[in-house]
């Protein structure tokens, strides 16, 4: 059984259809690159999959929850959902251990040794701890981007969703940064969807593809089967695109 499973799921903003009939199933663990050009519907997605658009049809649960679906639409707060925005969108007025520290909420963070000890390994693991007491404003764009990742996974989520998160920075810093972050949500084991709309990062830090355009899923694969044998001439063409 899946831990994440998307099932004919549909969302619409008016008459428009953004999503038509999407379904995902995502194994415990995985990190999922959602890949697609500009406007098919990722960022939509991960919206309905966090709550925060309405849905109207279909299902998505993450592991024995039910979090949308018929009468039930949980919370964004309390889905067990982490985000990491494209802008790291940071809060400017507390340093990096207390953004870190923000969700950090609930009875398995009551006592204060267990948060902070979860801020300093969180911390540590992006590369900040030497940081802790700085600001946003004295951060690097990839820096704050470490620590919006930091701030999402603290908590231990279900599943950590990622949208475009290396776009707003240097081409230069992207490469590095992106292994980065691959290498701290397999640390963590965590269970991620990431939205992108470059192939090859798409190729190179994912366990699976889903290829998206138009609002569907065209293509559900490991990085070597969407790029050896792609499912459509479209994505073989978007895909190819990177070499
Ligand atoms: P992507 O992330 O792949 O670029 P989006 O999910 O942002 O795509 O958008 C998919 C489509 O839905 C686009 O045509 C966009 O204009 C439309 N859309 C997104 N959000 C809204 C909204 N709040 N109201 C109306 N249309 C929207």
């Amino acid at each position: 059984m899946s831990w994440v499973n998307i099932a004919d799921l549909s969302v619409a903003f008016g008459e428009l259809p953004v999503l038509s009939r999407v379904g995902l199933a995502i194994p415990r663990g995985d990190i999922v690159a959602v890949l697609g050009p500009s406007g098919c519907g990722k960022t939509t997605l991960l919206r309905a999959i966090a709550g925060l658009v309405p849905i109207a049809d279909g299902e998505v649960r993450v592991g024995d929850r039910l979090l949308s679906g018929g009468k039930v639409r949980v919370a964004p707060e309390r889905r067990g959902i982490g985000w990491v925005p494209q802008d790291a969108a940071l809060f400017p007025h507390l340093t990096v251990a207390e953004n870190i520290a923000f969700g950090l909420r609930g009875p398995a963070w009551r006592s204060p040794e267990a948060r902070a000890a979860r801020v300093t390994e969180l911390a540590g693991l992006v590369g900040l701890a030497d940081h802790v007491k700085r600001t946003p404003a004295q951060l690097s764009g990839g820096q704050a981007q470490r620590v919006a990742l930091a701030r999402a996974l603290a908590p231990r989520p279900d599943l950590v969703l990622l949208d475009e998160p290396f776009s707003a920075l240097d081409p230069m810093l992207r490469v590095p940064l992106r292994r980065e972050v691959a290498d701290v949500l397999r640390d963590q084991r965590s269970t991620a969807l990431l939205v992108t709309h470059d192939q090859q990062e798409a190729l190179s830090l994912a366990d699976h593809v889903a290829v998206m355009m138009g609002g569907r899923v065209l293509q559900w694969g490991t990085p070597a089967e969407v790029y050896r044998r792609p499912a459509t001439p479209w994505v073989a063409r978007f895909v190819g695109d990177t070499v």
